[in-house]
């Protein structure tokens, strides 16, 4: 077979900025050791996030200049609503600035203390969130998600009968709703099959739960299912999003990751009176119903890019560029979550950093020795992103300490994605010579963000 190659042409460029191992020693203190704190101009290549870090089209950046800035009625909207109802079948689509926007909204009204929210797995905003308004939120991943090493097709799955047990366990009516992640971005950027979400759905309305999708990276986890799942080879893309969506009553959505665009999101809602008291809530928080904390350009450009994600020669290349970056660490020993996932691959630091101990952050020492070394920013998610403390302060570390490399949609090309592979090789035989960190200052939430480190 031949090479897939980038299905599109460069017509537009951003130089980057090159450093030496020494400028990067003096950038990493002055950041306390946090990547999060580093002006991007100080990193070569940054796969700290594939959110909003995207390349648009010539065709989005072409609807920029078509934005209707109305605040009423604009033009720009009704064509984002269009495309976003043609493309979840849901009927009520309510855009926000971003993601977690759509996630506060829906988890003030339906949160709050004694609600308890399931999900395959959560994502450290949408838990926040749900924990914010005083609710719970548990992960209920299959015991073939939770097994960083096994090669398996659809490790983003729900344990579909713990969730039964769950329900039975915590009472229908406190759950407000059912959420899927897709694809799995907590659990490796493992696809959800489609029949785990028809089975999923099937457990819900038995209980009469409604059923919603962190809708993501939807067309990822459709090109995976049109690969992977039986039955579904001969499919659309495009048809498998449709069927994936109607199992759903609604959907939270940062247009940051598949709308392939820099900013935006939005939330689609079934029930009418969610709704009305969704756009109530959206009017204090975001802004008026049709633009709700975008400008008509971005909703173009959502528009547009929506389209686009259904590509399937984009997808095709999509998947195979991230896990062309995982065959080529794999090769040379580096221990990654398996298999590579759809937007990033994940170092398994406890195995690749074995003599640090969990409670010393692996993760984190990793993060900085490939900045370090290579200028390349990732992310801990681990004890430093999930870890939380007991009654006696101890740390209560996360169940894997990974660090994500995620990439960029349309960014980068084939030889930067050699580079990251040869500077994590390198990192990987010097390996011995890494220590862990100590946090010295910390937030009540979302530590990951702000935490200050120091070298142990
Ligand atoms: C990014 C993300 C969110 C939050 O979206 P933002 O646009 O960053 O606020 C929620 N869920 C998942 C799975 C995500 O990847």
């Amino acid at each position: 077979m031949k090479t897939i190659i980038e299905p599109f042409k460069i017509k537009s460029i951003e130089p980057i900025n090159f450093t030496t191992e020494r400028e990067r020693e003096a950038y990493l203190r002055k950041a306390y050791y946090n990547v999060f704190m580093l002006p991007a101009e100080e990193v070569l290549i940054d796969l700290l996030t594939d959110s909003g870090t995207s390349a648009m089209s010539a065709r989005q950046w072409a609807g920029i200049m078509e934005g209707d800035e109305a605040y009423a009625g604009a033009k720009s909207f009704y064509r984002f609503e269009h495309k976003v109802r043609q493309l979840t079948g849901l009927k009520n689509i309510i855009p926000t600035h971003q993601g977690r926007a759509a996630e506060k909204i829906l988890f003030t009204l339906v949160g709050g203390p004694g609600k308890v929210i399931p999900n395959n797995s959560h994502f450290d905003t949408t838990r926040a969130n749900i924990e914010f308004s005083g609710a719970r939120a548990v992960d209920l991943p299959t015991s073939e998600g939770r097994d960083p090493d096994l090669i398996a097709d659809f490790k983003g799955n729900m344990d579909v009968p713990a969730l039964e047990e769950f329900i039975k366990k915590t009472g229908a009516s406190n759950i407000p709703l059912c959420m899927i992640t897709v694809t799995n971005n907590s659990g490796g950027g493992q696809p959800v099959s489609m029949q785990n979400i028809r089975e999923t759905k099937e457990l819900c309305k038995k209980y009469g739960i409604p059923l919603f999708l962190d809708a993501c990276r939807f067309a990822e986890n459709a090109y995976f299912i049109k690969m992977r799942e039986n039955g579904y080879s001969v499919r659309s893309v495009k048809e498998i999003v449709s069927e994936m969506f109607s199992y759903a009553d609604g959907a939270t959505m940062s247009a940051k990751k598949d709308a392939i665009v820099n900013m935006g999101g939005f939330l689609a809602l079934n029930d009418d009176a969610l709704t009305t008291k969704a756009r109530n809530l959206l009017i204090v928080t975001e802004g008026f119903p049709t633009y709700g904390g975008l400008a008509g350009r971005d909703l173009e450009a959502i528009a547009q890019g929506l389209d686009e994600v259904l590509d399937e020669n984009y997808l095709r290349y999509r998947l195979r560029s991230v896990e062309y970056l995982g065959e080529r660490l794999t090769r040379a020993g580096v221990p990654i979550l398996q298999p590579p996932g759809g937007h990033a691959i994940y170092l398994n630091a406890k195995k690749f950093l074995p003599h640090i101990p969990v409670h010393d952050y692996p993760g984190e020492s990793l993060v900085v020795e490939l900045y370090r070394r290579g200028g390349i920013r990732s992310v801990e998610i681990g004890s430093v992103m999930f870890g939380t403390y007991d009654e006696n302060k101890q740390l209560v570390p996360a169940r894997m300490e990974l660090v994500r490399l995620a990439i960029p949609r349309r960014v980068y090309t084939q030889s930067h994605i050699d580079y990251v592979i040869e500077v994590v090789i390198e990192a990987f035989e010097h390996r011995n010579e890494l220590t862990g960190y100590r946090i010295t200052e910390e937030a009540p939430m979302l530590r990951h963000f702000t935490a200050k480190f120091e070298k142990k």
